[in-house]
């Protein structure tokens, strides 16, 4: 718990969401199951963890057995399929209140790199790699992201050209979440000629050799394992191929949607973190003589952060009706996430502002949440690519 809160007091316990109509008994029980496994096996550890970088591989495991690691996919992998996106995001909200984006990035990381093996990938594939990831015994990463940029997929430069039976891979990716600690990658590679077409995926695993990797330190999500991604002449076999040869674009894009409604129900309960926490401190805070909640100016901000809230969960709820009813709407939830961390980085600031000098110390949620701002408007379709990508999509 916060250091900055009076003893007794349990921020993680305030609940100002607009609760929609779309939650059944079996949404609450699962938002009760990941509620208990957070506040068992991860809030208590977020700064310890932020501290030292990372977090111990076995809550991979502890994840699985609650069924975290599994939920959304296949029964014949291990995992439970679930009726509806909402459960996601139930998922995402519950994730947010440990604060610790680093966390839930690192130990989900799989939700963006075992997809393009479910999706395009063979059976013999899926059935060697899903159900160990699903039950937490190894760790499966997407590497797409090059030093030489992550908003332009389509010019990624790391080749894999076919010697025999194998592909030989050259180049290298950059910001790989779980990357130091991943068994599996799936790589986009340059296999044909140039844009889109010309781009496949490939299963690799961290022991081949060639394939080295270095920690990168960052602003936040101190506690996930970023890196750099270094492929030196490595042999991988022609079986790893994930999908058809350039064809791995549509495999790329199909994972977006999924990971666009993610960050945007994690950004809107991380926001709602930061309204939380606030409001718990301006009522107990006094100054000029009475609660810091009793200005005018506070409550204002308090309505603000609220209003921004809400319409970002109406979005939300709107997106994921969509997606439940099988749609694709990309432009939405393009928006959408620019709506989501538009609202995080608002709330974020104010929630600090209003918690004064105690916001800026480390072991505060706001403190946390302030430095992670960034890397949700930026990963996974920065806010420019997201508003270009929407524009596209409209008759104008
Ligand atoms: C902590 C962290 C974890 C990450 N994890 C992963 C991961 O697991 N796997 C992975 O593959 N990637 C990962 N990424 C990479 C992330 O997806 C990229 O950072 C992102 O896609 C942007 O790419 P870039 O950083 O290369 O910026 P660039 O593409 O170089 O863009 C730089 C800036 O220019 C803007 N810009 C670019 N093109 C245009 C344009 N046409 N018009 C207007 N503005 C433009 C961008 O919006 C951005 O603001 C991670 C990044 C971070 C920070």
């Amino acid at each position: 718990m916060s250091s900055s809160f009076q003893d007794g007091q349990n921020p993680y316990d305030f609940d100002h969401r607009y609760h929609g109509p779309f939650y059944t008994p079996d949404h609450q029980a699962w938002r009760a199951s990941v509620r208990a496994f957070v506040d068992k096996e991860i809030i208590p550890f977020v700064d310890e963890w932020d501290e030292a970088g990372e977090f111990p591989r076995e809550l991979y495991k502890k994840a699985a057995e609650v069924g975290l690691l599994g939920i959304g996919y296949p029964e014949i992998y291990g995992g439970t399929p679930v009726p509806d996106p909402f459960f996601l995001m139930v998922t995402a909200e519950e994730m947010a209140r440990s604060s610790s984006g680093g966390v839930n990035a690192s130990l989900l990381v799989h939700s963006i790199g075992l997809p393009p093996v479910l999706n395009i990938g063979s059976d013999e594939m899926k059935n060697r790699i899903a159900p160990q990831v699903l039950a937490g015994e190894k760790i499966h990463a997407l590497a797409i992201t090059e030093p030489s940029g992550g908003s332009d997929v389509a010019n990624l430069q790391t080749t894999a050209k076919l010697d025999g039976d194998h592909y030989v891979v050259n180049g290298s990716k950059m910001f790989i979440t779980g990357g130091m600690r991943a068994d599996y990658y799936t790589v986009a590679v340059r296999t044909g000629g140039g844009g889109a077409r010309g781009v496949s995926l490939l299963l690799i695993e961290r022991n081949r050799e060639g394939f080295t990797r270095t920690s990168l330190k960052k602003q936040g999500w101190w506690a996930s394992d970023t890196a750099a991604l270094y492929f030196d002449d490595v042999r991988v076999p022609r079986e790893n191929l994930i999908g058809q040869e350039n064809a791995g674009f549509i495999g790329i894009m199909m994972n977006f949607n999924n990971e666009r409604l993610w960050m945007s129900a994690s950004a809107n309960a991380l926001a709602r973190v930061c309204l939380e926490d606030a409001i718990a401190w301006a009522r107990d805070r006094k100054t000029f003589k009475k609660r810091l909640a009793d200005h005018q100016v506070i409550r204002h901000k308090f309505a603000e952060m609220a209003r921004k809230i809400n319409a970002t969960q109406a979005y939300l709820e709107q997106c994921a009706l969509r997606v439940q009813a099988g749609e694709h709407p990309i432009a939405d939830l393009s928006l959408l996430k620019v709506q989501a961390t538009l609202t995080m980085e608002y709330c974020a600031r104010e929630a600090m502002q209003i918690l004064g000098g105690a916001g800026y110390m480390r072991g505060c949620r706001v403190e946390r949440i302030y430095r992670e701002v960034r890397v949700m408007a930026i990963g996974g379709g920065s806010e420019e690519i997201m508003r270009d990508l929407a524009a596209r999509q409209m008759d104008i």
